[in-house]
């Protein structure tokens, strides 16, 4: 590998600056094959920071390079690190020291099933501002004017105003599939102009689940990737890229972050993805490729300072989803018995449309075997919207706000919040109830939590 990256140089005598610089490197490669065989827990607790690592900086936690750049050592490190000859740290807004602990780890995380059998690392990942600038990242590359793109329209408020609205005006037409789990109506929306497919599963805040092995077999027949909004799963619960898809895309300031503290997003890609892109770089490696050249560009890059809080929450993630996942079972059970409640809607109760969909893609990492279906759910109150209201605003655990995820208790109305902007048309073809209330289960007692449920409803006659 060194010689191969001395003869990519071009040179026959190489500085002992970037002779270091290269085997650092080659080092740290080596450190994640080896890393990445490791279990899931293993793999979130310590990650790709090496015994090394902690000696050089003496401590035995990655703490935040809050540096905006690092310094050469020499006129010929700049040149080949700012040439992309050789990899290096150069600007934060292109590759800090933190944020690429966190993109390993969640290239780990992500590739889990695809690098156990594997010698090199099959995927990459690329950290950015927020969930929204992760997508906005992942999808444009594929943009061409007069393009279009097929995407399930059970997708975060944010997401829809960005695909229906922004990229409309840059030129790219979305096609929205009304029934997503309708194959035949993704196959229909796709043509010549077609640049990718994208889907959320499980759809905030819809619970939508959907077939991902079979939309990533009608997007490899027509020569486009698979990309999935993988944020409510986590990859504890599913990982995408092992199902077919060609690119995960994640809000990190939801589950992965459980404690709130941090905004945040990543893409993670596998190598070789399925594209009409005819760049070889891209296709082999599109999240490397991304950071190189669009991502330095637009600047939607992750404060190191985000990345730190990041990485110390995916030391415990699969825990918190776990420990969330079996209250919310329990919370989903006792709601479904409610006189007081219309519909429940959890992906772990048989009376989910995509129950037993969701019983293949969602499985616990590491479990013999073991479903887990999140802690995320919605239900409709029997009433008016202003009922809801008065259930929602009754609630004493937790938080009545737009985030999820977290180790608290969130709760919020979407129809007369997050997805109000798209209005009451679409939000009925996304299945959002007007009485809707979406409820995120944290790690409080599921005993506390009920009975608070319980009162609230007792709110409404
Ligand atoms: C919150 C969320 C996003 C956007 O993430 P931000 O970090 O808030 O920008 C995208 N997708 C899903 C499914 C989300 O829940």
């Amino acid at each position: 590998m060194v010689e191969r990256l001395k003869t990519l140089l071009e040179r026959d005598h190489i500085d002992r600056i970037l002779e270091a610089d290269i085997e650092a490197q080659e080092k740290q490669r080596e450190f994640v094959c080896r890393r990445m065989k490791d279990r899931f827990d293993t793999i979130c607790v310590l990650g790709a920071y090496s015994q090394d690592d902690a000696y050089a900086f003496k401590s035995i936690v990655p703490c935040a390079s809050m540096s905006v750049a690092s310094p050469f050592q020499s006129a010929e490190e700049a040149a080949a690190v700012l040439a992309y000859k050789i990899p290096g740290y150069v600007y934060t807004r292109i590759v800090n020291p933190t944020n690429y602990l966190l993109e390993l780890t969640l290239a780990m995380l992500d590739g889990y099933d695809l690098n156990r059998y594997s010698d090199e690392i099959q995927t990459s990942a690329l950290t950015t501002s927020s969930g929204m600038a992760a997508i906005f990242t992942a999808v444009t590359p594929f943009l061409h004017p007069g393009c279009n793109f097929v995407s399930s329209n059970k997708v975060y408020g944010g997401t829809y105003m960005q695909f229906d609205v922004e990229l409309r005006q840059l030129g790219a037409e979305c096609r929205w599939v009304e029934n997503p789990g309708d194959l035949s109506e993704w196959k229909n929306s796709i043509d010549d102009g077609t640049r990718f497919m994208y889907v959320e599963t499980p759809s905030n805040p819809g619970l939508f689940i959907a077939d991902i092995p079979a939309l990533a077999d009608l997007a490899h027949s027509n020569g486009i990737p698979l990309i999935v909004d993988s944020t409510i799963a986590t990859p504890v619960l599913m990982r995408p890229l092992s199902l077919g898809a060609d690119i995960v895309v994640h809000s990190l300031s939801k589950a992965m972050t459980g404690s709130a503290r941090a905004i945040g997003g990543a893409l993670v890609s596998r190598k070789n993805i399925v594209t009409k892109e005819k760049n070889a770089e891209l296709r082999a490696d599109f999240a490397t490729w991304v950071r190189k050249w669009p991502y330095r560009d637009i600047g939607a890059c992750m404060s190191p300072a985000n990345a730190e809080r990041t990485l110390d929450e995916i030391r415990t993630l699969r825990h918190r989803i776990k420990t969330m996942s079996h209250s919310a079972l329990r919370v989903a059970e006792f709601l479904r018995s409610h006189p007081k409640i219309l519909r429940v809607n959890y992906p772990g109760l048989p009376s989910h449309p995509q129950h037993d969909l969701a019983r293949r893609e969602m499985v616990m990492v590491d479990e013999e075997p073991a479903n887990a279906f999140s802690y995320l759910m919605s239900f409709d109150v029997k009433g008016s919207v202003a009922d809801a209201n008065r259930v929602v605003e009754s609630m004493r655990i937790g938080y009545h706000t737009t985030h999820l995820g977290s180790s608290c208790t969130i709760r919020i109305q979407p129809s007369c919040t997050t997805h109000l902007q798209q209005g009451e048309e679409a939000r009925r073809k996304a299945g959002i109830g007007e009485t809707q209330v979406r409820y995120s289960v944290g790690l409080e007692a599921t005993s506390d939590i009920i009975r608070d449920i319980d009162q609230a409803l007792a709110t409404v006659s």
